[in-house]
């Protein structure tokens, strides 16, 4: 198996540096053993993210000098809604400075408490948007995607049975249908178009308007050209425009497929609907034609939109995170097949199955990436999700124990990620050695964010283990 070269050469660059061990020992050991806590000049390759992470082509560069600052009307608001506009075909486009915006946009507008949305997985910014304005996000994933080994080509998909029986169940009560692509919450698989088109077909016959979130659209529709019947010889844009053209409208973080640092957008058939929106945008985020962006940001991510659905960008992008997958899962480390678009899922209990979920073992590889190579992931398990129940004090584990390692879109290259997967091999031969975490501060939500820990005492390890 080989990595692709990088379709690009390397114009500017930016140092990175190794701590020496003891240092990394001591910041992670300042930092509460929380990754958040670390500051990025002490982390070597960072795999926290793909948002907002990419690397800018030297066009976006040059596009930032072309940036028209004017309140009212700038160039960049125009060149801006051509693209969205030909991309989608949606008629209104709302620019905002990231994706959250746009949810909280559609929701304040469109729900009352007690309605609800559907998705194949909403993300978390979307479904705390959903519950902020009192709606119920309710996931509607196939059950494909529960097996994480098996190698079927569109786990992201919407499971259409439940869709319709959910819909027939609450008649006049589901105000959005939300496809995500690609599925990010659920390992960053796509969703076919076949799936579209069904999702589009309920939707309709119930009156429930569709949206697309869009974050990782071309990922999406790279994945139909490569996977689905009859798409192999389709340009990826007409597949995007095709996914596009069956929906009323999307929401759009321009920080993952956008290719810029910070962006993004709403867009809508609806021109009433688009009325609503941008009143509460100039209330919210700022006039209508720039939304909380300078005019400059607005090029750039116009340029990254014109970028992303470039061919050869898109046959190297997908197949580094492959590639990287693979190398992980010859040293016998588990991650969840297929290997998305954006990340590499690892199921951390095949690092260290003895250590138990309750001492967080994703975060354990988390905390080891960072003391051994200074690379920065994070932890989907336990510690982001788990729980302990309020009558019986136990301990209830999250469905999952990963570690995400997510990749910047043009930023690494296959000696970066070779590294990576070195660093994993040291690892997994101390990993007998590797003992586990207990909390020693939480706050109530989002804990992963601000928890410190401490690793066990190898007595205590064993007391548990034993
Ligand atoms: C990142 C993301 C969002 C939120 O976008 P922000 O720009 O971080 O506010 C929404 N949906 C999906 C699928 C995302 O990946």
């Amino acid at each position: 198996m080989k990595m692709p070269p990088e379709p690009y050469r390397i114009k500017a660059i930016e140092s990175i540096s190794l701590l020496p061990r003891v240092e990394r020992e001591d910041r992670i050991r300042q930092a509460g053993y929380n990754i958040f806590n670390l500051v990025s000049r002490d982390v070597y390759i960072d795999l926290l993210t793909d948002s907002g992470t990419s690397a800018m082509s030297d066009r976006q560069w040059a596009g930032l000098m072309m940036g028209d600052e004017a309140y009212a009307g700038c160039r960049n608001y125009e060149h801006f809604v051509e693209v969205v506009r030909s991309l989608t075909g949606y008629d209104y486009v709302i620019p905002v400075h990231q994706g959250r915006v746009a949810e909280n946009l559609l929701f304040s507008t469109i729900l009352e408490g007690g309605d609800y949305v559907v998705s194949n997985t909403h993300f978390d910014t979307t479904r705390a948007n959903v519950q902020h304005k009192g709606g119920i996000a309710v996931d509607l994933l196939t059950p494909e995607a529960d097996n994480l080994q098996s190698d079927e080509p569109f786990k992201g998909n919407m499971d259409i049975d439940a869709l319709r029986t959910f819909l027939a169940d609450h008649p006049q009560q589901v105000k959005a249908c939300i496809i995500t692509v690609t599925n990010n919450a659920a390992g960053g698989q796509p969703v076919s178009m076949a799936n579209i088109k069904a999702t589009r077909e309920v939707c309709r016959a119930h009156n429930v308007p569709l949206y697309f979130d869009a974050a990782r659209f071309a990922e999406n529709a790279f994945f139909i050209q490569q996977r689905e019947n009859g798409y192999a010889n389709i340009p990826v844009r007409d597949i995007a425009r095709e996914m596009f053209a069956q929906a009323d409208g999307a929401l759009m973080s321009a920080k993952k497929d956008g290719l810029a640092n910070m962006g993004g957008f709403l867009a809508v058939r609806d021109e009433e609907l688009s009325g609503k929106l941008t009143e509460l945008l100039i209330l919210i985020e700022g006039y209508r034609t720039y939304g909380g962006l300078a005019g400059r940001d607005l090029e750039a991510v116009a340029r990254g939109l014109e970028e992303v659905t470039d061919e050869d960008y898109l046959k190297f992008r997908p197949a580094q995170v492959h590639w990287l997958g693979e190398k992980i899962s010859e040293l016998g480390i588990r991650v969840v097949r297929p290997i998305g678009g954006h990340a590499v899922f690892i199921d951390a209990r095949s690092v260290f199955p003895r250590i138990p979920r309750e001492q967080f073992p994703g975060h354990v590889l988390v905390v080891e990436l960072y003391r051994e190579g200074g690379i920065r992931a994070v932890e989907i398990g336990s510690l982001m999700f788990g729980a302990v129940d309020p009558e019986t004090g136990k301990f209830i584990p999250a469905p999952y124990e990963f570690v995400r390692l997510a990749v910047p879109r043009r930023v690494y290259t296959e000696s970066h990620l070779s590294y990576v997967v070195d660093i994993l091999r040291k690892i997994q031969d101390k990993k007998d050695l590797t003992t586990g975490y207990k909390l020693i501060y939480e706050s109530k939500y989002l804990r992963h964010f601000t928890a410190r820990l401490a690793p066990m005492a190898p007595a205590e390890q064993d007391a548990v283990v034993g």
